[in-house]
């Protein structure tokens, strides 16, 4: 920044507009510190002694939202504010130049800063060759576009992403970044140069602060839903609600339009705000401590914003505008940022997805014997049905002969085994192709695909075969099980549950018959002999 000044020294007061007390010297090059004044503060800048140099331009930075008119020699004025959309003056973005072709070169400059709301600037000047000024905005510009570029892509993928996946978290993520992106169009300047957003640019406040409290607001719902807080830090996620209807409930009442309110609500609103970086990275961090990988990303991008944010701030608060301002590093960092988070984002839809694999799994599979569930089976069995070539499906039903007696002699938990060792029978008689089921308490399905009626009995006739030589072990003696087994072949056309229902017949003429057997149903309506295949279980 020095090459770019003039060497040229000049010098510096200031007093309150309207007081005629006595004036403040300052150097301009490192700023003055100004105080809140109702009625502005006049400053006045002596030339060098060579006279204000010709082809340069007075640059001002530390302005904030403030406006500095400069009064010319003619009787007109030359006002500068950052987000002036018509203004004659130079563009700076974070500086403004003050071309000085029109003003007397040895004349003190007579300038006056009108009151302001907010924080009181601290204005300081340089003399800049205007070349030099306008390739250092030329450069400025092309940064700024392409942080603005990037955090606007990774809003428009969020919003995508929310619709999509119907999920909340990218919503507010897309909602954080829009705030954000507000504030920095507004910060920057960028709304009125080169955007020309008059909307935005005149009315810094009324888009600024909503959009602050926006921003903020959906940071925290986003961590919450990102970082996943309902499991891994339910108090975080307590506080973080907490904070998150404070900061609303508050924001609000300051936006009232009446004046005494909101100068007392803005100062809490302000510690909110200040308090809301370190709470969302606490949380995040507990998070990540918990085993949420989505905490440390949080962090990683939260953390460098938020550090040259505050020490922006606490810059601007210094009045250190003659230095470097870090505004250009928050606006990379920004971008950063929302790379990470989008990174992230993808972290999240992955774990959402095996989430919904795992509850899927959860619902198909029955507990107790790791068989389809009932609903997993009719499905597949649908399937198998809609898909099945000639030779077709057949459906194996199984039920455990005099299974309530087992349980009555030998107690549920040797019940379970039973009904566990029977679904191992199952499995292990069955091909890939081939699906098993727990249909009810003790009855299990087994359908088998592209197969015909003896090879399905023979299938069955095995499995009966093998359940009754299981011996299994039972709390006071070695406990031995039979099935009777219903087989129906599908006929063409015929749904799952017809299917079953026809099996489940058999199965009972299996019963009637004596148990410990296999029935076959070869067509639809019509039964056919028993096959007595065994010996009867029960007297
Ligand atoms: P049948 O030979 O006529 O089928 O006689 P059964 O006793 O097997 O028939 P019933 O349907 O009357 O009884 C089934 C029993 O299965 C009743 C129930 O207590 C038992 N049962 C159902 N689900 C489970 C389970 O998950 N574990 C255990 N241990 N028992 C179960
Ligand atoms: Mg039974
Ligand atoms: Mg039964």
């Amino acid at each position: 920044m020095a090459s770019t000044a003039c060497a040229a020294e000049f010098g510096g007061r200031w007093r309150p507009v309207g007081g005629d007390g006595a004036w403040t010297r300052f150097d301009p090059e490192s700023g003055a510190r100004l105080p809140r004044s109702a009625t502005g503060i006049a400053i006045v800048l002596e030339p060098p002694r060579t006279g204000w140099p010709p082809g340069h331009v007075l640059e001002v930075r530390g302005l904030g939202f403030g406006t500095l008119a400069l009064h010319r020699p003619d009787g007109s004025d030359l006002r500068l504010h950052p987000l002036d959309v018509d203004a004659r003056a130079w563009r700076g973005h974070g500086r403004l130049g003050l071309p000085l072709e029109r003003v007397d070169a040895h004349a003190p400059l007579e300038l006056t800063l009108a009151p302001l709301r907010s924080l009181p600037p601290a204005p300081a000047f340089a003399l800049v060759a205007a070349d030099a000024f306008a390739a250092r905005d030329a450069a400025w510009l092309a940064w700024a576009s392409a942080c603005f570029g990037v955090m606007l892509a990774m809003l428009v993928m969020a919003l995508v992403f929310a619709v999509l996946l119907r999920d909340a978290t990218f919503l507010w993520y897309a909602l954080y970044l829009g705030g954000y992106l507000v504030i920095q169009l507004l910060e920057t300047g960028y709304a009125a140069h080169p955007l020309h957003w008059r909307l935005l640019a005149e009315a810094p406040f009324a888009w600024g602060r909503p959009a602050t409290l926006l921003s903020l607001v959906a940071a925290t719902a986003f961590l919450i839903r990102f970082a996943d807080l309902r499991e891994r830090a339910p108090g975080m996620r307590r506080a973080l609600q907490a904070y998150m209807l404070a900061v609303a409930a508050f924001g609000a009442a300051a936006l009232l339009p009446f004046e005494t309110v909101v100068r007392q609500l803005g100062l809490v609103v302000n510690l909110l705000l200040v308090a809301g970086g370190p709470l969302l990275l606490a949380a995040a961090v507990r998070a990540w401590r918990r085993g949420a990988a989505t905490g440390a990303i949080f962090a990683l991008g939260w953390t460098p914003l938020l550090v040259a944010t505050a020490l922006d701030s606490a810059q601007a608060f210094a009045g250190g505008a003659a230095q470097a301002r870090l505004g250009d590093a928050v606006l990379g960092l920004a971008a950063f940022e929302a790379l990470v988070f989008s990174a992230g984002l993808a972290v999240h839809a992955g774990a959402m997805r095996r989430q919904r694999d795992l509850a899927r799994r959860l619902a198909d599979t029955d507990g107790l014997t790791g068989l389809l569930s009932r609903r997993a089976l009719l499905e597949r069995l649908e399937a198998l049905l809609a898909a099945a070539p000639a030779p077709g499906v057949a459906v194996l039903f199984v039920d455990l002969d005099d299974f309530k007696r087992i349980n009555d002699r030998f107690g549920h938990a040797a019940g379970d085994l039973a009904l566990r060792r029977v679904a191992d029978v199952l499995r292990a008689s069955l091909r890939a192709a081939d699906l098993a089921g727990r249909y009810g308490g003790e009855e299990l399905v087994a359908c088998i695909a592209a197969t015909d009626a003896p090879g399905a009995e023979a299938v069955a006739e095995r499995i009966r075969a093998r359940v009754e030589a299981l011996v299994l072990p039972a709390p006071n003696a070695a406990m031995h099980l039979t099935v009777s087994i219903g087989v129906g072949l599908a006929a063409p056309g015929e749904g799952a549950e017809a299917l079953l229902a026809r099996a489940d017949s058999a199965m009972y003429a299996a019963k009637a018959g004596g148990r410990n057997r296999v029935q076959p149903m070869r067509t639809a309506g019509v039964s056919g002999p028993g096959l007595d295949t065994g010996r009867a279980a029960s007297g």
